[in-house]
């Protein structure tokens, strides 16, 4: 299918057409239309579905025509990085229309932000607590605010930000068109939606459980605790050669394997939560022009980060919560592309390791790289790539049959396809549309075929 039925109008297609996109993507299939008729939505998608177009592009065709110069879309992220990137993807896909975009984030100054509102804005995308802060200061005028967007609404609650959203919500008006997007749908969630969304579609192209995209191989490869500094630069100097992000627990553990991969020659950009807003800018642009090969980041800077080509990402320690292994291994192999995710796994992560397995609902290879053995503890583990039986501890917690089938080709217990979509929360009205949906990008089954992923500086 291509973009025209979706009825968008003709200079916002052009746009989509500019950018080498040729099909929507699932998530934008089951959205668009609803969003075009006004409906309020919930799209469960992860990062790398095309989400953002899903509610940028029906945005941008709402808000071509009519004033100019006041707030009439509000978008809220969790994150600066992803802020900045539905920033730029309002730009590019709204590069025939003219309407003005901000974003306003936290770690830099007040003062321009505050300026540029006072100039007159369009569309505002915004992180919570710096969008309260301006609120306070009489910054923010929403009496013309037709469209809410949350997008990531699960990593919102789990960054402490619900308290917040809720407060900016209760401040606008309530006739407005509300879009909800989160790769989960943890009960709080589910119980904000109920609240602030009426009547809403409901589109989920993801089955419920965490999946990563296809295209992505992973491996774990165990390792010594005291040996992990030494496998992470063996594996750029041997296998991982290409774009690589590395992932560390803790901004202290980020910044010692930059300096240490520094110090073994390599240039190193640095993402994490303590660094400057400028430096954080600097080292994302020097990872997306190739300048620097290797990017450090612990998960918060990490997540939003939606860089083309990252062939490799290296989990270098294993993150707490396991639907961050899917949100960071998601990083590669974005729109259909392949990747490798590579986790560096001591004794100490088998825990993480059993909970992520859980999550995916399958065993990840092991492989061990010859030299680098952790101590033993792997011995009793399948080797080289062989694919390990699932756990006894795993099979216990794994949901029943139809849902390990690949994404989009299985059935769900209760009949629906996995992947498929859409339902009213409310079981009286009726859904607006049925997608056939695949959660993984550029899959036959949806026919996403993305020469996609071009990011213009
Ligand atoms: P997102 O899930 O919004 O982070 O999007 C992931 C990537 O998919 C971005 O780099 C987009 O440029 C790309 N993309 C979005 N929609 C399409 C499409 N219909 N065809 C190909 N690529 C797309």
């Amino acid at each position: 299918m291509s973009f025209t039925p979706l009825g968008l109008a003709p200079e916002i297609e052009r746009a989509v057409r500019d950018e080498g996109y040729e099909t929507p993507t699932p998530i934008q299939e089951g959205a668009i239309p609803g969003i075009l008729a006004g409906r309020d939505l919930i799209g469960c998608a992860q990062t790398g579905t095309g989400k953002t177009a899903a509610f940028t592009l029906p945005i941008l065709h709402r808000l071509r025509t009519g004033a100019r110069g006041r707030l009439r879309a509000l978008i809220l992220t969790p994150t600066r990085e992803l802020a900045l990137q539905v920033c730029e993807s309002l730009r590019v896909y709204g590069r025939h229309v003219r309407l003005d975009s901000a974003v306003v984030h936290g770690g830099v100054g007040l003062e321009p932000q505050q300026q540029r509102l006072r100039r007159g804005v369009d569309i505002l995308v915004a992180t919570p607590g710096r969008l309260l802060d301006l609120m306070q200061r009489g910054n923010v005028d929403y009496r013309a605010l037709e469209v809410l967007v949350l997008d990531e609404a699960d990593r919102m609650l789990d960054m402490g930000f619900i308290r917040d959203v809720r407060r900016i919500v209760a401040s606008l008006p309530a006739r407005r068109q509300t879009l909800l997007f989160s790769a989960t749908m943890p009960d709080e969630i589910r119980r904000l939606s109920r609240e602030i969304l009426r009547d809403p579609v409901n589109v989920e192209v993801a089955p419920r459980r965490s999946a990563p995209a296809k295209g992505v191989r992973q491996t774990l490869l165990p390792v010594a605790t005291v040996r992990k500094r030494d496998l992470m630069a063996h594996l750029l100097e041997t296998e991982a050669r290409g774009l690589t992000l590395v992932f560390t627990r803790t901004k202290h553990g980020a910044n010692k394997l930059a300096r240490h991969l520094e110090g073994r020659g390599h240039v190193v950009a640095l993402l994490h939560g303590n660094r400057s807003q400028s430096q954080r800018t600097r080292a994302l642009d020097a990872f997306r022009g190739k300048r620097a090969r290797i990017m450090v980041a612990t998960d918060i800077a990490g997540r939003g980060i939606d860089v083309e080509d990252i062939s490799h990402v290296v989990n270098y320690d294993l993150p707490n919560v396991p639907e961050d292994y899917v949100h960071r291994i998601g990083r590669t192999a974005r729109a259909g592309a392949t990747g490798e995710a590579l986790s560096l796994v001591s004794p100490e992560d088998h825990p993480h390791v059993r909970g992520i397995e859980a999550l995916i609902g399958h065993a990840i290879d092991r492989r061990v790289v010859q030299g680098f053995a952790d101590n033993g503890a792997s011995s009793s583990r399948p080797q080289a790539g062989s694919q390990m039986r699932r756990p006894k501890d795993l099979r216990m917690m794994r949901p029943a049959g139809p849902q390990m089938r690949p994404a989009g080709h299985g059935a769900r217990p209760n009949g629906n396809p996995i992947g498929s979509v859409v339902s009213p929360i409310r079981p009286a009205a009726p859904p607006i549309r049925s997608a056939a949906a695949d959660s993984s990008p550029g899959s036959n089954h949806s026919g996403w075929r993305g020469r996609g992923m071009r990011r213009r500086a």
